[in-house]
């Protein structure tokens, strides 16, 4: 039994950021289902709980491990906005003059050289 249920298990691919999203999203669906009592919302749901499942047991590794990378690719800039709104108060974030890349600079340090760790043009600014 033990046996047989590791050899159902095997090769599957498990978690990853993009089931987490749909769980919640099934969730929050379900939630508002029951609140409209309306049977879309709650298909919806179970459509989605069904994607999760599906998506979790797969054996297509390759595949699923691509769509989250274009899920996580997706959300980028969302997350890179949640990091900057997270440490806005202990660092400043400056464009390079040359290459307009970004660097992130300690606040509270005064007029510091910055050399860019891209195009190593350097230039000063205050933070
Ligand atoms: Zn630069």
């Amino acid at each position: 039994m033990k046996n047989a249920f590791r050899r159902f298990m095997a090769n599957r691919y498990g978690w990853d950021e993009l089931n987490t999203l749909l769980f919640i999203a099934s969730f929050l669906l379900r939630l508002a289902g029951s609140h409209y009592g309306n049977g879309y919302w709650s298909r919806g749901a179970l459509v989605l709980l069904f994607m999760v499942l599906f998506r979790a047991y797969s054996r297509e590794r390759g595949k699923r491990r691509k769509e989250n990378g274009a899920f996580l690719n997706a959300i980028r800039p969302l997350r890179r906005l949640m990091r900057r709104l997270k440490d806005v108060r202990h660092y400043r974030y400056v464009h390079c003059p040359s290459c307009n890349k970004t660097a992130r600079l300690p606040r509270g340090a005064g007029k510091v050289k910055v050399t860019c760790p891209y195009c190593h043009f350097v230039y000063e600014r205050r933070v």
